[in-house]
């Protein structure tokens, strides 16, 4: 059965696909070279100092983009 990313709608391949820290749906990796192209953005989690991401639906209604710690 096919993941469906929850941005774009398109397809998932387990390959390039992360898991969003605010729905806990998955989403498409997000590259950072076209972040506006992406289906969501690289944070760093200040709980577990570790790399999270965030789709960009919960990105335009949390901030998660400034998480941002140094560990
Ligand atoms: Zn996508
Ligand atoms: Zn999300």
């Amino acid at each position: 059965m096919a993941e469906i990313c929850s941005v774009c709608s398109k397809p998932l391949d387990k390959t390039n696909a992360v898991t969003c820290i605010g729905c806990g749906r998955e989403i498409h990796f997000p590259s950072e070279e076209s972040a506006e192209d992406s289906c969501g953005f690289i944070v760093t989690q200040w709980n577990v100092c570790g790399l999270a991401f965030v789709c960009k639906l919960c990105s335009n209604q949390q901030p998660f983009g400034n998480t941002k710690t140094s560990c």
